[in-house]
């Protein structure tokens, strides 16, 4: 076979998975290649490039901005740099998501920072996605609903973010390379003005942006648009699934995109 998946998620974020377990249900779906972007943290990428075993293991990251996320590939783990603002985001997410726990009582929805922990790797950071977990557990609301439905309610919790700009430098100054991820769910106002939005960050150093991927049906009919800006601007096109676990997130199945090894190459390309 000749896929690849470019977009995982491991414990070291808000996966369910340890690297070693991701990449034996890679090698069983019989992938080429894959890359472990946990959310703000090199350790599960890390990891699965020192455990390496008859998979090709692409260096990865998916860090915050203020708008969007920033894939990073092939990035050095001990560029000073990134791991400087990676720990940054990590500690304000931290603090914002005690923040929003108590922001959460205040709408009489009671969980406890503790609860939240026990979902937590010890090498992650609690994250929206761990108090979704518990809240779910409890029936208090689904997990997707949490995001839709009960976050709307509260008002924002403060958290330090940096500019698209900052991030793409940072990991291309850390010998990666940038590739925006899934263009489908930026919102709506970001969405009307996409190829502005695009120019810009291209401009900074994005070569990529994911074409393939977990769509939700109601957000299909973005699609063209975005596969048309990645021709006209000639980007690679990426992709993956965005998995996470087996548990939350269901729809997001790992392997299941087929992206096509060359992605790597063309990724490489560019370095
Ligand atoms: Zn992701």
């Amino acid at each position: 076979m000749n896929n690849t998946d470019l977009h995982i998620h491991s414990y070291y974020s808000d996966g369910s998975f340890s690297p070693k377990e991701i990449i034996n249900i890679a090698i069983k779906k019989k992938l080429k290649a894959i890359s472990i972007t946990d959310h703000n943290s090199l350790f599960g990428s890390q990891e699965a490039y020192n455990y390496k075993k008859n998979i090709e293991i692409i260096p990865g990251i998916e860090i915050n901005s203020k708008i969007t996320e920033i894939l990073g590939y092939f990035i050095d783990f001990e560029d000073n740099n990134l791991n400087t603002i990676i720990e940054d985001i990590r500690e304000s997410k931290t603090s914002s998501t005690y923040d929003k726990i108590d922001q959460l009582k205040d709408i009489n929805v009671d969980i406890e920072v503790e609860e939240v922990l026990e979902k937590v790797h010890e090498k992650s950071y609690p994250m929206l996605s761990h108090v979704a977990m518990v809240l779910e557990e409890k029936k208090i609301c689904g997990f997707q609903e949490f995001f839709e439905k009960i976050l709307p309610k509260t008002e924002r919790a403060y958290q330090k973010q940096y500019t698209n700009k900052k991030i793409i430098k940072t990991i291309t100054n850390a010998g990666g390379v940038a590739v925006l991820p899934h263009p489908w769910f930026l919102s709506e106002r970001i969405f009307e003005e996409f190829d502005c939005f695009l120019r810009k960050i291209v401009s900074y150093g994005v070569c990529g942006i994911e074409t393939m991927g977990a769509v939700p049906d109601k957000l299909k009919h973005r699609m063209p648009i975005i596969i048309e800006k990645c021709k006209e601007y000639n980007l690679v096109p990426c992709g993956g699934s965005d998995f996470h676990s087996d548990k939350y997130l269901k729809q997001n199945i790992l392997g299941k995109y087929n992206i096509p090894y060359n992605t790597i190459t063309k990724l490489k390309n560019h370095l």
